[in-house]
C-alpha cells in the first residue's frame, strides 16, 4: 500500500515536472518570437511625490503585445538564456525614444527609469549602448533612472561596481527596488552609489501597521541620513499613503494613483495632481 503510492508519488512528480519544463520552452518560444517580431510594449507608473502630489517619475514596465503572461515569469526564464539582454535593450531603447516623444510633444521634465536585470550585467556592451541610445534621441541622462536589485552584487562584485560608477558618472540615477524581498542588509547601501530605495508592497504590506512602523521609519531615517530618496510601492490604500507621508516617505507608486498605463493614457494623467482626488 505505503510503496503503491509512493510510486504514485514519484510518477506524479515527473509528470509536473516534464509539465513545467515544456511550459518553459514554450515560454521561451513565445519570448524569443517576440524579440524577433517587436512583440514588446511598455507601461509606464507613475511615481508621486507625497507632498507635492505631482508625478515626480514614470517606471516603464515591458508586456508582451500577443501574451499575458506576467513579466515577472518570463524576465525569470529570459534571464535563464541570452535573451534577457535583448529584452534589456528593446526596453531601454523604447523608454527613452517615449520620454524623448514626451520633451518634443512639450510635456514638462519628469524621470523614467527602467528595470535592469542582475543578468545584464553579463551584457558587457549595454553601457555603450545606453550612451549611444541616449544620444540618438538627444535625451539629458539626468532623466533617465535605473532599478538595480540587491541580487546583481551577488556575483561579480567588482564589476557590478564599476559599472554602477560609470552609470552614475553620466548623471543616470539609480534605485534599488524591492528592498526588503532580500537580504536587506542595510550595509551595502553605503558603498553601492544608489540615489533611491524602493521599499517592496510586502515590506509595506506588513510594516504599515501602527504596531509595526517602527521598521518603515528606521530604514526611512536611515536612507534619509545617507541622502537616499525613498520610495514605497505597491500602496493601494489611502491610509498607507497617511502612514508614509507621517513617516517621511518621499514618494509613493502603487494603484492608489495608478495602474501601469500605456503612453497615451499616460499622456492624460501626466500633469494631474492626485493629491486633489484624494
Ligand atoms: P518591480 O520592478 O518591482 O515593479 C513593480 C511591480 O508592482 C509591477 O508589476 C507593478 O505593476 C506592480 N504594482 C505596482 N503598484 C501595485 C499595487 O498597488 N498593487 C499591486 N498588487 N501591484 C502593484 P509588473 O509590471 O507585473 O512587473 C513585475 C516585475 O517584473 C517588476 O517588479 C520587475 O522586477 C519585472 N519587470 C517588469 N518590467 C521589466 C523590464 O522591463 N525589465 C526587467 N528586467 N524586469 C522587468
Ligand atoms: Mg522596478
Ligand atoms: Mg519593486
Ligand atoms: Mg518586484
Amino acid at each position: 500500500q505505503v510503496k503503491r503510492s509512493g510510486k504514485n508519488h514519484h510518477l506524479h512528480y515527473n509528470k509536473e515536472m516534464q509539465q513545467e519544463l515544456r511550459n518553459k520552452a514554450v515560454t521561451e518560444g513565445i519570448i524569443r518570437k517576440a524579440v524577433q517580431e517587436d512583440g514588446f510594449y511598455l507601461v509606464y507608473q507613475p511615481q508621486v511625490n507625497v507632498k507635492t502630489g505631482e508625478i515626480e517619475s514614470f517606471e516603464a514596465l515591458v508586456r508582451l503585445k500577443h501574451h499575458s503572461i506576467s513579466p515577472d515569469v518570463f524576465i525569470r526564464i529570459a534571464e535563464e538564456s541570452d535573451l534577457i539582454y535583448q529584452i534589456g535593450r528593446v526596453v531601454t531603447k523604447e523608454a527613452i525614444r517615449q520620454a524623448a516623444a514626451w520633451r518634443d510633444k512639450g510635456y514638462p521634465r519628469k524621470s523614467i527609469s527602467i528595470n535592469f536585470s542582475s543578468k545584464q550585467i553579463r551584457d558587457r556592451d549595454y553601457l555603450q549602448f545606453l550612451v549611444d541610445t541616449l544620444a540618438e534621441y538627444e535625451m539629458d541622462p539626468q532623466c533617465l533612472e535605473i532599478e538595480i536589485t540587491e541580487s546583481i552584487l551577488m556575483e561579480e562584485t567588482d564589476l557590478t561596481l564599476e559599472l554602477l560608477e560609470k552609470i552614475k558618472e553620466l548623471g543616470i540615477k539609480i534605485a534599488l527596488d524591492d528592498f526588503g524581498t532580500g537580504f536587506s542588509s542595510l550595509n551595502y547601501l553605503t558603498y553601492i552609489p544608489v540615489d533611491k530605495v524602493k521599499l517592496d508592497k510586502s515590506l509595506c504590506d506588513k510594516f504599515l501597521s501602527p504596531d509595526n512602523i517602527k521598521v518603515i521609519e528606521s530604514i526611512i531615517s536611515l536612507a534619509h541620513s545617507l541622502n537616499l530618496v525613498i520610495t514605497a510601492e505597491g500602496i493601494e490604500e489611502q491610509w498607507q499613503y497617511e502612514q508614509l507621508k507621517l513617516s517621511g516617505c518621499n514618494s509613493i507608486q502603487g494603484y492608489l494613483f495608478s495602474k501601469p498605463l500605456v503612453a497615451e493614457e499616460a499622456e492624460k494623467i501626466y500633469e494631474k495632481n492626485f493629491l486633489d482626488s484624494l
